[in-house]
């Protein structure tokens, strides 16, 4: 039927779709929820337990600690280190806030670092040119999904003697020479936020290390600063993972190698469909290193036109990020002036994230991609137009 193909060939593509990947697990997620709910046992029970042992497992950590969310896990690791006042702690200048905010919460400095313009990953050169004898810490940002090159910022952080701690929120499954991000640094952290690779059904973090005594502090912080009920050894927090979102969390790890999988599929068609057009710059996989296309992140001078242009044909896209850090108002004690930052400055006026979603078929991919090039070439034709004119 006319209508029904018209339907099929232009159908809304939003930025991202649950449904699509809850719905084939439904039963499960809801059994796990019904378990919990007849236990009665709703914070730090088994379905925590179970989970920090699998995540652990599947990180190729000794311990994964779950926790609040993933603002709180890189406050956490800080804080088991002893980070606070007085201390500097490098952060690449173009990460999602949360980033920069635990180093703040911490009581410590946020020192920014440019990116690679190719990876978007922390420069480990300048990361290098930006340590002092007040940095404690840096915190690589596995950005849109692929592995910094930790081989060479552990070699940095250990000649300098600062400690590694992995932002690993984007990039769960993503590995760099075959060993998992969130297993590099001293300590680790990562977010369970519902849009992550990983997400849970509400708020959720963890922290992953190989340091026992580290791990037992993040699980005393994030619970009143204690070991025993009611017997407090430190002035700690509340920032726990409860147990439905462990228990959910157990269901979906199952699936994200799959996921994984259908990202970096979903983000080879977009490579293959989207080379040449335009001026695009596609996604760039360093030696190494793999990408688990948390995002797929293009670039063009004519961004904010695209963005508008999808938008109207239905296709959701989003911006990673609009604003640095240094330039947000949260940040102008730092005293930052704009144009410190360049790359930083402008990748955020360049970048534009393409829908990725687990469930998303090669027709969806080829609807976007053939959007893109119609743009492109009606820009061009427009331009040709005013030039004969
Ligand atoms: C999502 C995210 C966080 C914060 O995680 P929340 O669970 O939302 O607190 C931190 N860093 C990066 C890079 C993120 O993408």
């Amino acid at each position: 039927m006319l209508n029904n193909n018209f339907a099929e060939s232009h159908m809304r593509i939003p930025f991202l779709n649950f449904e699509a990947f809850h719905s084939p697990i439904r039963e499960e997620m809801v059994e796990a929820f019904k378990k919990v709910y007849d236990s009665n046992w709703l914070i730090l029970g088994n379905n925590l337990d179970q989970f920090e042992r699998s995540y652990a497992k599947f990180n190729e950590t000794r311990y994964a600690v779950g926790v609040s969310n993933g603002l709180d896990a890189i406050f956490l690791a800080l804080k088991s280190l002893d980070i606070g006042p007085g201390d500097e702690v490098i952060v690449p200048s173009n990460t999602f806030i949360a980033t920069a905010l635990a180093v703040s919460y911490a009581g410590a400095k946020p020192v920014f670092v440019e990116p690679d313009l190719r990876t978007y990953n922390i420069d480990p050169l300048d990361l290098e040119s930006a340590i002092t004898p007040e940095t404690k810490a840096v915190i690589p940002v596995h950005l849109y999904g692929q592995a910094c090159n930790m081989e060479l910022i552990n070699e940095i952080a250990l000649h300098y003697g600062i400690y590694v701690i992995e932002d690993n929120a984007q990039a769960h499954g993503a590995a760099f020479k075959s060993k998992p991000t969130g297993s590099w640094g001293e300590i680790n952290a990562t977010s369970f936020y519902p849009g992550k690779n990983l997400g849970a059904l509400g708020d959720a973090g963890a922290v992953t290390t190989n340091n026992r005594i580290l791990a037992d502090r993040v699980r005393t912080l994030r619970s009143y600063g204690s070991r025993k009920k009611y017997i407090h050894e430190k002035l700690g927090y509340n920032k726990r993972m409860d147990e439905i979102q462990a228990a959910l969390l157990n269901v979906k790890l199952r699936y994200l190698k799959t996921w994984t999988q259908q990202r970096q599929k979903i983000a080879n068609w977009y490579i293959e469909l989207l080379t040449g057009v335009g001026d695009l710059i596609l996604p760039f996989v360093q030696p190494d290193a793999t990408h688990v296309y948390h995002l797929f992140v293009i670039r063009t001078k004519h961004r904010d036109k695209l963005h508008e242009y999808l938008q109207k044909k239905g296709i959701g896209t989003l911006i990673h990020y609009p604003v640095p850090p240094h330039l947000q108002k949260a940040y102008k004690y730092l005293n930052i002036k704009q144009g410190q930052f360049p790359v930083a400055e402008q990748l955020s006026k360049e970048v534009l994230s393409l829908p990725v979603w687990p469930g998303m078929n090669e027709n969806m991919v080829e609807q976007v991609s053939s959007e893109i090039k119609k743009a492109f070439n009606q820009w061009v034709s427009q331009k040709q137009k005013s030039f004969t004119a």
